[in-house]
């Protein structure tokens, strides 16, 4: 047997190069082993999914409708993960390789973009993140990250309808230029009115709150420091939903305030919106972290009065995943 396999790799290949590239591209498409992993894994815990939809950009591989999420398994050649030991451009025949690889990574990136656009959650797991050593860990971060970016959607559509309402309701105060702190009273009043109409009803809305069951809630800065924290307004459980305790977190400037200032702000919420600090400690469920982080959504609003306009950026996962502007 063994050396049938050797003796039949010393065979010339039976087809020219262009024919077994034709038959190379039919075999790497459909149910990858990576897939059928993947599959297999999301199945056992309950996630119901279509496969190869081919309505959606890029056909992903996996679909869960219920989520509003899109998985795509990509092969490391195949789409040219950068950076990776299983990518290497082709050495041979490779006039004929490389653009057609350029052509695979240039779909990858508009399906992307035109997903994400159509309000879909897209996740790419590359093949060599399935390898033994590392598929538990990319499994479990599969998960947490299906079940986060779907909060995040449904906070977001609940955060925008409260923004609106205030930014309606509240424009002769914001164009007289009343403080910070009445414009994020305000802000929260509407926030507070949508969160009860919400599935998170039992939360609160605090505005400047800054204790959890008595205790302090601190950050942790870029430099390691632990400093307490004050937002402006946030959306929490003040700690008695331990698995899931804050929910949104927003800072509000004026845009006449020092660059410093704003700057802070958005580190902050960037701080607040990881989901851990920087994998030092992991949150076990059963008691609140010792710094606070794990904010779903993080909201950045700076308001300019005398133009009556709002930049409203938006926080998920440790960074700003886009912005808009708010005119009258
Ligand atoms: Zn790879």
């Amino acid at each position: 047997m063994e050396k049938n396999k050797i003796e039949a790799m010393k065979l010339p290949d039976m087809f020219d190069p262009v024919k077994r590239s034709e038959i190379m591209s039919h075999i790497r498409s459909k149910n990858t082993k990576g897939e059928i992993i993947v599959r297999k894994y999301l199945h056992r815990l309950g996630f119901r999914f279509r496969l190869h939809v081919s309505n959606l950009p890029g056909k992903p591989d996996i679909v869960l409708p219920k989520y509003k999420c899109v998985i795509f398994v990509h092969g490391c050649f195949w789409h040219a993960h950068q950076g990776c030991k299983y990518y290497r451009d082709p050495k041979t025949n490779s006039e004929y390789w490389i653009p057609k690889i350029q052509r695979n990574v240039e779909r990858d990136r508009r399906a992307v973009q035109e997903l994400c656009s159509m309000g879909w959650n897209v996740i790419v797991i590359w093949e060599c993140e399935l390898k033994k050593d590392k598929r538990e860990e990319t499994l479990v971060n599969l998960v947490e990250s299906i079940k986060n970016k779907s909060l995040f959607n449904e906070l977001f559509l609940i955060f925008n309808q409260a923004f609106i309402k205030f930014w309606t309701n509240s424009e002769d105060l914001i164009r007289s230029d009343i403080s910070e702190r009445n414009l994020c009273g305000n802000l929260a009043f509407e926030l507070r009115d949508a969160i009860r109409q919400s599935r998170f009803a039992d939360y609160y809305v605090d505005v400047e709150y800054n204790r959890n069951n008595g205790k302090l809630k601190t950050l942790m800065d870029e430099y390691m420091k632990v400093i307490p924290i004050t937002c402006d307004v946030i959306v929490h459980s003040r700690g008695e939903v331990v698995i899931k305790d804050n929910l949104v977190a927003v800072e509000m400037k004026k845009s006449n305030q020092p660059k410093k200032e704003k700057e802070d702000d958005r580190i902050r919420l960037e701080a607040l919106t990881k989901q851990s600090y920087d994998n030092v400690w992991s949150f076990d469920g059963h008691t609140l972290p010792e710094h606070v982080c794990g904010y779903t959504l993080g909201v950045y609003i700076e308001i300019n009065p005398k133009k009556f306009s709002a930049r409203v950026e938006y926080y998920y996962n440790g960074r700003c995943i886009f912005s808009r502007v708010l005119n009258k």
